[in-house]
């Protein structure tokens, strides 16, 4: 546990995949703390929370739950259950949360999608295998309070952040931003399209950065990694860093009609984990629906395949 300033402390538990931890805050109230995200729910979680609270000392008033992620989500009812605090999470998140995880469907829907967007039998079966690694370890809680943007949890207002999940909600308070997955310091949150996601998920993203832009929190509180010091700063190179992946995609594109899997190829390299594989493939798309919405790209579709050719 780290004690950040402002009252606030950091606990950081262990993922087994990349980046290899996951940070959950407490932030001091009135009514005790309001812990920010879960972990993943590993066998012994509910053992390492106690611990942890233990250690804290005092109440939990209210676990905040920022995304449905398996990292954030996944320990949301061991938590429940160990402090009674209710638990708190974003009503577009949880309605997503329930369609991915409270789903047993779920996968025939991802091996639609994939085969829709290119991909070949045996990749998608190897995509959809490993996005499955993480479902038994994922106990979210049903039926939470429901928040959305702009409303209050503990004396924090909540700023809805697209793009990195379509429901993502940030905390802010006296400029200290609980940021999740939507700035990270030297990682580069993921932005991917998926089945059931919002049309155009970098376009969400794009607005969401340039709100922190206008906000200016003075730090930034993320998901994975240190904290960031100049979140404005931030959100301007990952704006830079989009623009120039946007301008590669479109260097990709030509008038041969390609997929979204065959795109990623090209832009991410044909010698990818299956796990990177799966985010390769949801990154082009996402930056190929910005193109279609900026009319620089234009999609395809005849029933079995989407495809996307030069504007
Ligand atoms: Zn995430």
């Amino acid at each position: 546990m780290d004690e950040l300033g402002d009252g606030i402390r950091r606990i950081t538990l262990p993922l087994p995949t990349r980046p290899g931890h996951v940070h959950t805050y407490l932030l001091p109230g009135d009514e005790g703390w309001t812990l920010v995200d879960t972990g993943i729910g590993l066998p012994d979680a509910k053992e390492t929370w106690a611990a942890e609270l233990e250690r804290a000392g005092g109440r939990v008033a209210t676990v905040f739950v920022t995304h449905f992620h398996p990292d954030h989500v996944g320990a949301a009812a061991d938590l429940h259950e160990l402090t009674g605090a209710p638990v708190v999470q974003g009503v577009l998140d949880y309605a997503q949360c329930e369609l991915v995880w409270g789903n047993p469907a779920w996968s025939d829907r991802l091996v639609d999608w994939f085969h829709l967007h290119g991909a070949p039998d045996d990749v998608t079966a190897e995509l959809v295998g490993q996005g499955s690694v993480y479902r038994p370890f994922i106990r979210y809680q049903r039926d939470p309070v429901l928040v959305d943007d702009g409303e209050r949890v503990d004396g924090w207002e909540l700023v809805a952040a697209a793009g990195h999940a379509d429901g993502q909600l940030c905390l802010l308070r006296d400029g200290v931003l609980v940021a999740a997955d939507h700035l990270l310091g030297r990682i580069t949150p993921t932005v991917g399209l998926w089945p059931a996601s919002r049309p155009d998920p970098l376009g969400d993203y794009l607005a969401a950065l340039d709100r922190t832009i206008e906000l200016d929190p003075r730090i930034a509180l993320p998901g994975h990694g240190d904290p960031i010091g100049d979140p404005a700063g931030r959100a301007r190179e990952l704006k830079a860093h989009h623009a120039e992946r946007l301008e590669a995609t479109i260097a990709a594109l030509s008038p041969e009609p390609q997929s979204g899997y065959e795109l990623s190829l090209a832009l991410f390299g044909a010698d990818l984990p299956a796990a990177g594989r799966r985010f390769a493939i949801a990154e082009t798309l996402s930056h190929l629906e910005r193109l279609v919405h900026e009319n620089a790209a234009a999609r395809n579709e005849d029933g079995e395949t989407v495809t996307y050719t030069a504007a």
